[in-house]
């Protein structure tokens, strides 16, 4: 999948990365940029009344982040901390001495205040630096107050329609309206960056890296494929699209010939666990419970995380809920663990690394919490580890979770050694589960947001499928489940070759559940094994793509 347009036939084709699935005809709303630097004239003629309309600004930006988060309660600790620094009053004093004693307007006050916080977070590095991106996104909200500019949002949209971005972070994302958004375009991003997680997560068809996405003139009918990662303009198009209905799991996950792939959930947010019982999934494959120690001051402690815990496994009785420990580090910080000032953070101390060599306690409280929740819930609760990446590894972690009581544990597969050496990881613990988004990252060696480099983390990569088979081979030979619950299982062809290599189970986001579902109940595993053996064998992702839809009966 190359970036790019392409024209013939009166008709002009944009290519990108298609994130997730679906085809969807629409109109195009694009949806403006963050502000842009105010001028810094002409000077007010009431120096007093300009200075006053900033804490009014601010009261109104912190009132529409509130408002917003109480329609959404996954995101409103992140909503929350925005609509503070908005209110900052230091951030504000500044900004009104700046329009009285030097006559600034009051947006290029609010500008030059914000952009020096900014500049001391980024030297503070580390934590405070990651925030410096929360500060923009707060500052551009108070100078469209200031300036009466539209907001990144929708609330004019009345039609259903295709929205083009050259970026939308999680908490625009959550407030556009989703019964008329038909499908996402964006010009950056990658297939593991925010909006793509959220838009497999909301069921709407995404396609990102797609240079040319901001030229598509506003209003233009177009058609988006985000199977195909393609946006297309022109004559005969199909006719608009209504927004998709959520849909169902229809049965448990099995091949046509009756092998047996439960099919399981991804869950990000507690948002998410209603959206999973909905879309029929037959558990959860990865609960990535950064979701409660995030966006807040303190640790959580053992009896709140109990209770989330045996809260959501009580959703999935008699089902595998696999609980990963905590994955910070990298680019995940938390201002209640010390700064580490490492060069190189995403081969840092991140995931398991953390835990052992900075605070094991952290992790033993997060053990107990989830075998108090095993102790009392039906569900069949695992424990597993992020960024493992030598069988020691995993029997040091092994050894801790048993010791809390955890009777199933695992670790993830997500760094090439761990790829290779699976046989033996396999020793050490009860199942492994492959996490392909940061398999890609660590083995193509190319950070998994950049959008210049989504062509290296695309999952139909054969060198990752090949690490892939690896794993899946160790498994069968250790007669141990590989489960797969990276992006990589939320593309339904791509599933149907995971399963070929060996997956035992896949989880990915609720919403492609029954899509993925379908599919593999039209295919054999000998089909599925020969659409894995095709897609190794190509040259580059397009082609393995090609090869594996070819001898799955799917269209090109
Ligand atoms: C992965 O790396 O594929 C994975 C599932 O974990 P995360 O996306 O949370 O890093
Ligand atoms: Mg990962």
């Amino acid at each position: 999948m190359t970036s790019g347009g392409e024209r013939g036939g009166g008709v002009t084709i944009l290519h990108g990365i298609g994130v997730s699935p679906g085809a969807v005809c629409g109109r195009v709303v694009r949806l403006p940029d963050r502000a842009t630097e105010p001028p810094a004239g002409p000077p007010p003629d009431d120096r007093e009344a300009e200075a006053a309309r900033i804490a009014a600004a601010a009261a109104a930006v912190a009132a529409e982040l509130r408002a917003r988060a109480s329609c959404h309660p996954d995101v409103q600790p992140i909503l929350e901390a925005a609509a503070m620094m908005a209110e900052d009053p230091a951030l504000r004093q500044e900004a009104e001495r700046l329009v009285r004693e030097h006559g600034l307007p009051a947006a290029r006050a609010v500008w030059e205040t914000a952009n020096r916080y900014r500049e001391q977070l980024v030297a503070a590095g580390g934590y405070l630096a990651a925030r410096a991106i929360d500060l923009d996104d707060v500052r551009d909200r108070l100078v469209a107050a200031l300036l009466g500019s539209a907001g990144p949002d929708d609330s004019g949209a009345e039609q259903p329609y295709i929205l083009a971005a050259r970026d939308i972070g999680p908490a625009d994302t959550v407030a556009l309206r989703r019964d008329l958004v038909l499908g996402i375009v964006i010009e950056q991003g990658s297939p593991t960056s925010h909006t793509a997680i959220l838009a497999r997560a909301l069921g709407i068809p995404a396609v990102v890296a797609c240079s040319g996405a901001l030229d598509l003139p506003e209003g233009e009918l177009v058609t988006l494929d985000g199977d195909a990662g393609t946006v297309a303009t022109g004559p005969d198009l199909a006719a608009p699209s209504t927004p998709r209905r959520p849909r169902r799991l229809v049965g448990p996950g099995r091949t046509a010939d009756g092998v047996r792939i439960p099919l399981l959930a991804n869950l990000d947010t507690l948002e998410e666990v209603e959206h999973a019982v909905a879309a029929g999934a037959e558990g959860v494959g990865l609960l990535r419970t950064e979701l409660l120690f995030l966006h807040r001051g303190t640790e959580p402690g053992v009896a709140e995380q109990a209770a989330t815990y045996l809260a959501i496994a009580d959703r999935f009785p008699g089902r595998p809920v696999v609980i990963r420990t905590l994955d910070i580090g990298a680019d995940k910080q938390v201002p209640y663990l010390p700064e580490l000032e490492e060069p190189n953070p995403a081969l840092g101390l991140r995931g398991l690394r953390l835990a052992r060599e900075v605070r094991p306690e952290l992790l033993d409280r997060q053990l107990e919490a989830i075998g108090r929740a095993a102790a009392r819930t039906e569900a069949d609760l695992r424990v597993m580890a992020p960024m493992v990446a030598v069988p020691e590894e995993a029997a040091w972690f092994a050894a801790r979770a048993r010791a809390y009581g955890l009777r199933t544990v695992g670790v993830m597969v997500e760094v090439p050694a761990a790829a290779l050496a699976a046989g033996r990881l396999l020793r050490e613990v009860d199942f492994v589960s492959i996490g392909t988004n940061d398999l890609a990252q660590y083995a193509f060696a190319a950070e998994r947001t950049s959008g210049r480099l989504a062509r290296l983390n695309d999952p139909w990569q054969p060198a990752l499928l090949e690490l892939i088979r690896l794993v899946g081979e160790a498994g069968t030979a250790a007669g141990r489940p590989v489960g797969v619950c990276g992006e990589a299982a939320a593309d339904p062809a791509l599933a149907a070759v995971l399963v070929g290599l060996g997956a035992t189970s896949l989880s990915m986001a609720p919403a492609v559940l029954p899509e993925v579902g379908d599919l593999l109940a039209r295919v054999t595993l000998d089909q599925c094994r020969a659409a894995a053996e095709a897609a190794r064998a190509a040259a580059d992702p397009q082609e393995a793509r090609a090869r594996a839809s070819a001898v799955l009966g799917l269209g090109p």
